[in-house]
């Protein structure tokens, strides 16, 4: 698409506005400097965009807000760009503009005994978890992507990962909040409180909003007591039905100290012990279809493992579980994380990853997996099926590995199947990557008239010339 000579020149004004605003060197504009923020994580999907701004602090975020609803120029908002839904990255029009948070990544305090962190919203995850452990204190976010996403992209996504089962996904841990508003204003809703009802919860407005109602520029965040004994354990299963009675197992004995229980397919599991470099199988059974990854942690010193040896002897001793056992070291514990993170990069090495992230009820997981299963067999016989995800809390992604060749037939006929399984039980077609771009029309004819008008609403009230992130999100 070519844009006319007008806007060209409109959206070259406010460049060069936001050059005097934030200095010329954080107004990029050659292509080799953009490249980056113009594709996705595993660059798949490819944007254009004029240019990346890249302010340093909240008022320089203000300033080049308000010059972009000035000059009615569009944001694309920009953090770790390790999103899922393709919506970090500019779309094909060449009329977006990118904003990178990334320069706002300042610490600005930590406080152990009311029990919270303050941090830019350009924070990288891990950075935020290392300076809680500083302090003797745990940020329990997790996932995948935690070098590299940061907090802002986080709390915009409204994150899942690996810890939510016991401490709760992105919005659970926010005490406050501060925002750069579509008009360019700031909400400072910066406050460390546990309890405040006066009024709407406006930060949780903007958690999981996905950059479409303002610019998280800082967050306050809870911090928890850092767990001193940790118990990881990898076992197999005979089918997706055992690994949920186990998880029902499980929960009956250990309740809020299980953080992670993971369920993966053995698909999965050969194609990172194959691919990912100095990755081990974690056991050697290769006939059970499902395994299933567990943590538990506590405060205490000593005492779980003991517990938890006692529960593996029951569950090997009533065939629940066929083969595994317990991580003897910190190698072997971090070896079935990188199993358990790595299947996408390495299925990467034998065709194209088809995504997913889908939600139902925990029972009805077998249900779904089995449907699926099914339709794959029926379709071709070169899919590769490797689901996997976070089975506590009916969290899954269905993947499939595909030839390249055979992505643009093959991929939407595996998603419209998985989609529509998901839908008629009553589950989520976005659990935790949210919707971008790649979900939007789908999620606007799926919602229900009402919550979708109430969203418009809000949405008109806060950006209603379409500042930020035009294109994502629901609506
Ligand atoms: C290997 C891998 C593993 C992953 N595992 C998980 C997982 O287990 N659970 C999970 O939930 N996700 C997972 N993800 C997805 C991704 O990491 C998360 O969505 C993450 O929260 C995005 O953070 P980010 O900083 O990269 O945001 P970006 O990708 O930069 O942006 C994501 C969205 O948030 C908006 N945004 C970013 N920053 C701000 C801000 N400061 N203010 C307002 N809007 C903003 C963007 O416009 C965009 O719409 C994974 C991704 C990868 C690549």
């Amino acid at each position: 698409m070519k844009l006319r000579t007008s806007e060209v020149s409109r959206i070259a004004a406010f460049a060069e506005a936001c050059r005097a605003a934030i200095g010329e060197k954080y107004v990029l504009d050659a292509p080799e400097d953009t490249a980056a923020y113009r594709s996705d994580f595993w660059r798949q999907h490819h944007g254009r965009s004029p240019y990346v701004v890249r302010p340093a602090s909240t008022e320089e975020v203000a300033k080049v807000v308000g010059l972009a609803a000035k000059f009615k120029v569009q944001l694309v908002v920009q953090g770790g760009n390790t999103g899922l839904v393709n919506g970090s990255i500019p779309d094909s029009s060449g009329r977006q503009v990118v904003l990178s948070l990334n320069r706002l990544n300042a610490v600005r305090a930590i406080d152990t005994t009311g029990d919270y962190i303050v941090v830019e919203a350009g924070c990288i995850l891990a950075d935020v978890q290392k300076a809680a452990a500083g302090g003797g204190r745990m940020f329990p976010l997790s996932l995948g992507a935690e070098g590299s996403c940061r907090i802002g992209g986080n709390l915009a996504t409204n994150a899942g990962g690996n810890n939510v089962l016991r401490y709760g996904s992105a919005r659970d841990q926010v005490l406050g909040l501060e925002v750069v508003l579509a008009d360019g204003s700031i909400w400072n809703g910066l406050q460390t409180l546990r309890k405040d009802n006066t009024g709407y919860d406006l930060k949780q407005l903007f958690v999981g909003s996905e950059g479409t109602l303002g610019v998280i520029t800082a967050a306050a965040l809870r911090l928890v007591a850092s767990p001193r004994e940790r118990v990881t354990l990898w076992l197999t299963v005979a089918g997706a039905e055992d690994a949920i009675t186990l998880f029902a197992r499980f929960r009956s004995r250990f309740g809020d100290l299980i953080s992670s229980f993971e369920l993966i397919h053995t698909n999965g599991v050969g194609l990172a012990a194959r691919h990912l470099s100095g990755t081990r199988r974690p056991v050697d059974d290769t006939e059970s279809p499902w395994h299933v990854l567990v943590e538990l942690a506590w405060t205490f010193e000593h005492g779980l493992q003991a517990r938890a040896e006692e529960m593996l002897g029951e569950l090997f001793e009533a065939g629940l579980c066929k083969d595994g056992g317990m991580a003897a070291s910190e190698q072997q514990r971090l070896n079935m994380w990188r199993v358990r993170e790595g299947q996408s990069e390495a299925a990467r090495e034998v065709g194209t990853v088809v995504r997913s992230d889908v939600s139902v009820a925990i029972p009805q997981i077998p249900v779904l997996l089995a449907r699926i299963e099914k339709f794959v067999r029926q379709l071709d016989a070169s899919i590769v099926f490797m689901p996997f995800g976070h089975v506590g809390d009916g969290n899954l992604h269905v993947n499939f590995v595909v030839p390249a060749d055979g992505a643009d037939v093959l991929g939407p006929k595996l998603l419209d199947s998985l989609f529509n399984a998901v839908t008629q039980l009553g589950g989520s077609i976005s659990a935790e990557h949210g919707v971008g771009r790649t979900k939007r029309t789908r999620i606007g004819k799926m919602k229900a008239g009402a919550s979708l008008q109430l969203m418009k609403l809000i949405k008109n009230a806060l950006d209603p010339n379409r500042v930020l992130n035009a294109g994502i999100g629901v609506v």
